[in-house]
This record gives structure tokens, C-alpha cells and sequence, in this order.
């Protein structure tokens, strides 16, 4: 593998990872009547729910009921796109809603709530990213979405794991150096695919840095004939044993398509639900987190993306509160990249 030949010290960027939330559970007829009360608002509003496969189940049950949708961040982007609503209500993290924002600028984006962020995100500041730009402006910048609107403004190229291969492979054929960021293990693997050199910064995703690859080793013994589907955000060790490796989509076609009867699954807990829906015959399995070195932050469960809850979903609708909204002059220049990448998306996917 060919390794970043300038890689970024970020270890002394404190990223505070919040406790995870304890909305207090709804019995059946609590958690019937508050969706009820939800899609009223929502019709009332000319409103539409986008969530993220990592939400909890029933705000992912909510947004195809009412005819929004839940997917990854790429379709998330297309979906909030392609809509004629006023309102996107975006269910998953501020990146999210920001990149609703910048592509809809004309509409209202609501998020439950605004704290909900991504370490990747946290971990590459806008104004430290620039300065690493500033010292490499022979390179060109591919970020990856899970960034603020300020870093996308910086760069030249937005990707998601979905799409990252195809995009620098692209890059690569037309001889064009690249600088990365923010996540150092998809980095690394994109790099590892393409044998292109590539600037790292250093960032990772606190979820998918907790998969442990000894207890993932131990645990293959144990079920010798599941599929390891890993997601390109977890260390290098995790996904050298992986089946398939890909973004949540792609995950989530491999646990329909494969014809194994068990998978171990290394990435966010909230896929599972997803998962059942379209597999319900299947055996799922958590990748491990435990193991030596644990530090369990996350525990497979993004403490950001369960700030999405029914309770604040319902309280942002009646309120109105929390509302993106994005400096014109880091819009304009956000959305070039990121339409982009949508163009690429339509052209070669
Ligand atoms: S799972 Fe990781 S990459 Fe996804 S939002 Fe949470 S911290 Fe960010």
C-alpha cells in the first residue's frame, strides 16, 4: 500500500463524543399517536422526512410511511433533490442537513436536533483543513460528506463511500494528484484499490473505529459459513477479512443477494433494522466491539445519529426551531462540488 506521504497530526483535536441519549421510551399507543401527530404536521407543512439508515427504527418506518425515504448519504442528497416539498426534515446528522441546504437552497431543512454531528466532521476544522490545502495547491481536494459546509466549500470534489473509488480512479486516469480528507481508513483503502498516492488527514469515524479485529477473527471460527460485510470506515485489520466491503447501500444488497444464511455486520447498529426488513430469514450478527483496547465509545451505535428521536422529531415541527441555514458565499461554493459528484453519480453509476 502505498502510504501518505505527509500524513496530518490531528491526535491533539479533542472530539467530545456525547453520552448516548436517553429519550424515554414510547409504549405503543404513545409512540402510534405521536406518529399520527407527526404526519399531520408533516402534511400540513408540505413537509418530507430524509433519514439515514442509521436513525432509529421507527423514524425510519415514519419516513416511508410518509412517503420520504431513508438511505445513505448519497441517496439522501438525490432524494432531497428530486423533491418538490417546502420542508426536508432531515433525520441523521448536521453534514446531512447542511448538504440538503446547500442543494436546496429555495426550501426549509429541519433537523431534530442541530448537536447531532459526526466525529469526521469535528475532527477536520475548516480553517486548519484550509492551511493544509494552502501548503498543496498542486493537489486536488476530494472530502468526503462527512464534512461542514465550510470544508466542502474548500474543496474540489465531494464523495461518498459509495462513490469514492469510481471518483478518484477518475482522478487518477487524468493524472491528478489528491489530497484526502477526513477519513484516514477510507483514505487508506480507496488508496490500497487504486494504487494512487494520496495525502491523508488523519480523521476517523468513532463507530467504526471500535471494531476489533482479533474478536472479529475469534468470532469467524464461530460461525465458519457467515459473509463479513464491513464498511470502508473501520481499520485496515477489520476489513481485510471482510466478504464485501462497501457503503450501507452496498451492504445492505449483499445481506439480499448472497446466499449465505448468516452475515456478521461491521457498521452502525441502526442498519440492522433495514437489513430485517428485506432479509427477514437472515442471521445478523454485530461485528465486535469488545476485545482488547476497547474503549466502547459507541458501541456500533452512533451516539450522534440517536439524537434522532419521535419526541424532538414532533417538537421541531411544531416549533419550526432548528433550522439550517448556510452563509450564501460558502453555498455557492459548497454546491459546485457536491453537484459534482451528483453529475458523476448520473453519468457513470
Ligand atoms: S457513524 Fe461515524 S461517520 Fe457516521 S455520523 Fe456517526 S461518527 Fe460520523
Amino acid at each position: 500500500m502505498i502510504e501518505s506521504s505527509q500524513p496530518i497530526d490531528i491526535s491533539r483535536m479533542r472530539i467530545e463524543v456525547p453520552p448516548h441519549p436517553q429519550w424515554p421510551p414510547l409504549n405503543d399507543r404513545q409512540l402510534r399517536q405521536a406518529k399520527s401527530r407527526i404526519r399531520e404536521l408533516l402534511q400540513a407543512q408540505n413537509a418530507v422526512l430524509v433519514a439515514h439508515y442509521y436513525t432509529a427504527a421507527e423514524l425510519q418506518e415514519l419516513a416511508e410511511e410518509t412517503g420520504g425515504c431513508v438511505a445513505d448519504s448519497l441517496e439522501m442528497a438525490r432524494f432531497g433533490a428530486a423533491q418538490e416539498a417546502e420542508t426536508l426534515v432531515v433525520c441523521g446528522v448536521k453534514f446531512m442537513g447542511e448538504t440538503a441546504k446547500i442543494l436546496n437552497p429555495e426550501k426549509r431543512v429541519l433537523m431534530p436536533d442541530l448537536n447531532a454531528t459526526c466525529s469526521l466532521d469535528e475532527g477536520c476544522p475548516a480553517d486548519e483543513f484550509s492551511r493544509f490545502c494552502d501548503q498543496h495547491p498542486d493537489h486536488t481536494v476530494v472530502v468526503y460528506a462527512n464534512t461542514s459546509a465550510e470544508v466542502k466549500a474548500r474543496s474540489d470534489w465531494v464523495v461518498t463511500s459509495g462513490i469514492a473509488l469510481p471518483i478518484v480512479k477518475y482522478l487518477a486516469d487524468r493524472k491528478e494528484k489528491i489530497l484526502w480528507a477526513p477519513d484516514k481508513h477510507l483514505g487508506r483503502y480507496v488508496q490500497r484499490l487504486t494504487g494512487v498516492e494520496m495525502l491523508l488527514w488523519q480523521g476517523s469515524c468513532v463507530v467504526h473505529e471500535e471494531f476489533k479485529s482479533v474478536a472479529l477473527e475469534r468470532l469467524r471460527r464461530l460461525h465458519p459459513d457467515a459473509a463479513v460485510l464491513v464498511h470502508p470506515e473501520s481499520p485496515e485489520s477489520v476489513i481485510e477479512q471482510a466478504d464485501v466491503v462497501g457503503s450501507t447501500t452496498a451492504l445492505i444488497r449483499a445481506v439480499e443477494e448472497m446466499k449465505n444464511d448468516t452475515f456478521i455486520v461491521a457498521t452502525d447498529g441502526g442498519i440492522f433494522h433495514k437489513m430485517r426488513q428485506l432479509a427477514p430469514q437472515k442471521n445478523l450478527i454485530e461485528a465486535p466491539t469488545a476485545g482488547e483496547g476497547a474503549t466502547c465509545q459507541s458501541c456500533a451505535h452512533c451516539p450522534w445519529m440517536g439524537m434522532n428521536a419521535i419526541q424532538n422529531l414532533e417538537q421541531v415541527l411544531l416549533s419550526g426551531g432548528n433550522e439550517i441555514t448556510i452563509e450564501p458565499a460558502i453555498r455557492e461554493r459548497a454546491v459546485v462540488p457536491i453537484q459534482r459528484m451528483l453529475d458523476f453519480a448520473s453519468t457513470h453509476m
